[in-house]
Formats: structure tokens, C-alpha cells, sequence
């Protein structure tokens, strides 16, 4: 198979137990073929923010945030709060999140999601770190909170952007990110590819969202795998009138700048646990 030089998956649910026993074979095949992933510490409870660390921690290409979902709010403690800073000074550890609001689903009550999204964009704040939002069917709130909270500064993606163009205008005047996913290639997104086909280059970046959400043409392609993100770059290309390698070259640099990865293309040291922290 061809190698699809350059890209990063930005949004993977690697840790979440999804994998089970093939979890080393696809961050095998993931580190072949893509740059960096980063894998999200967040989703299914509380328990995937310390497994993305001990993963990223293994392997210099992966990178991990730590986080609580809108739909785990319920689970939120002050507790959290310290657990999240303490394993934010991990080198592994780029951003805060996915955090945000959810009123699709509302699994945990929204009350407990505007708190919880908080209490995390103060963290952010403190530590200087992006942020991975999430963030469905609740524009008005999340975006009154992010006017709030969000150090315009500090940068961050709304990862599997869905919104419309209003709310892609709102993101990008707060300095956000846009995160194209699968979600775009499937037929009914007509509008979504048109405001991804309008974004400016600068801010977008591209994510799988594994093991959730196969890209079209492989749709029923079951679990996602961070490599499926070439489908969502060329794809991309597509809507936008730009080679694959300018997508490529484009998402990968807004990636690394939004999140600080170090040493662009090289191979690095595996990242150093911090002392005292197991
Ligand atoms: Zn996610």
C-alpha cells in the first residue's frame, strides 16, 4: 500500500477498550503511514485520560489530551480537575479535552455539561493549553460559555465540526479550529462540505474520530482506524479544488502549530514520564 506521507490524525478513541487485543496492531499500522495521531483521553468515563498518557507515553508520534466528555459530566469531581492538571505536565499531553456540550443526547443532564465545561476551560486557562472541543446541538450555550471562559490566546479545534456556516464564522472569530471528519463525505453534508470548501486553509484539521464514523467510500469499513484519515484528506481536496498534498501539507502544519508537536517529521525520544507520577 502507498504511503500517505504527512498527515495527522487529530481525533482518535484508541484507549476507550474499543480494540481490545488489535489495539498494538493499529497503532503499528497508524505509525507507518501517518505522521502523528492524537489520541483522545476522553469518552467511556474517566479511566481513557490515564490510558492515552501510558499510550502516547510509549510511542513518540502519539500524543494524548485528557479530558472529560459532555456525556461523562456526570462523572465530574473537583478531583478531576487535579487529575487532568497532573497529567497535563506529561510531555504526551497536548491539549484539554474533548470537553463541551452534547443536547443530542443529553447522557448526562446539560446543567451538569455546563459545569463540567467550565470547571475544564478554567484549567486550560491555567495551564495554556488547546483545547479539543465538543460541541453538538448546543451553539448558544457553548459559545456564551467559550465568550466567558475561552483565553482567546490558548486556540483550540471543534472537532467533527457539524455546524453551519454561522457557527463556523462564530468558531473561527474565536481563533478555533475547524475538525473535518467523515461525517462531511456522508451524502446528506452538502452543507457542511460547502463551509469546509469555504474555511480558510489555515484552520482546518483532519481527525477520524476511530473508532466511530468511516469515511465514505468505506462507510461500513468497521471500527475507523486512524489510517482512514487519507480518505477524509482527499476528500477534502475534492471540496476545496487543492491536491491531496496541499491538504496534506496544510492540515498537518495547522495541527502541529494548534497543538505544539515537536520536531516536525523526525523521529523523537520516547516522551519522559514525569517524575513521581506513575
Ligand atoms: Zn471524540
Amino acid at each position: 500500500m502507498a504511503m500517505t506521507a504527512g498527515l495527522i490524525d487529530s481525533h482518535a478513541h484508541l484507549t476507550t477498550g474499543f480494540f481490545g487485543p488489535r489495539l498494538p496492531a493499529v497503532v503499528q499500522e497508524s505509525l507507518a503511514e501517518l505522521e502523528a495521531v492524537l489520541v483522545i483521553g476522553a469518552g467511556g468515563g474517566v479511566a481513557t485520560a490515564p490510558a492515552a498518557v501510558a499510550l502516547a507515553r510509549e510511542h513518540p508520534r502519539l500524543y494524548a489530551t485528557v479530558g472529560l466528555h459532555p456525556h461523562d459530566a456526570s462523572l465530574f469531581t473537583p478531583a478531576l480537575i487535579s487529575q487532568f492538571r497532573a497529567m497535563a505536565r506529561e510531555p504526551a499531553v497536548v491539549a484539554l479535552g474533548e470537553m463541551g456540550l452534547d443536547y443530542h443526547y443529553n447522557r448526562s443532564p446539560p446543567s451538569d455539561q455546563r459545569a463540567a465545561f467550565r470547571a475544564q476551560l478554567v484549567l486550560a486557562r491555567e495551564l495554556s493549553i488547546p483545547l479539543v472541543l465538543h460541541i453538538r446541538e448546543a451553539w448558544a450555550d457553548a459559545l456564551e460559555i467559550l465568550r466567558d471562559e475561552l483565553p482567546l490566546a490558548l486556540g483550540g479545534v471543534v472537532h467533527c465540526f457539524t455546524g453551519g456556516p454561522a457557527e463556523a464564522e462564530a468558531a473561527l472569530a474565536l481563533g478555533l479550529h475547524l475538525g473535518v471528519s467523515g461525517i462531511a463525505t456522508y451524502s446528506h453534508a452538502g452543507e457542511l462540505r460547502e463551509v469546509f470548501a469555504a474555511a480558510p486553509r489555515e484552520r482546518l484539521v483532519i481527525e477520524t474520530d476511530s473508532p466511530y464514523l468511516s469515511p465514505a467510500p468505506h462507510r461500513r469499513t468497521r471500527p475507523n482506524r486512524p489510517v482512514m484519515v487519507r480518505h477524509v484528506a482527499a476528500a477534502l481536496a475534492g471540496w476545496r479544488g487543492e491536491t491531496l498534498a496541499e491538504v496534506a501539507r496544510a492540515t498537518t502544519a495547522n495541527a502541529r502549530r494548534l497543538f505544539a508537536l515537536e520536531n516536525p517529521g523526525a523521529e523523537r525520544e520516547p516522551h519522559a514520564a514525569v517524575e513521581g507520577r506513575s
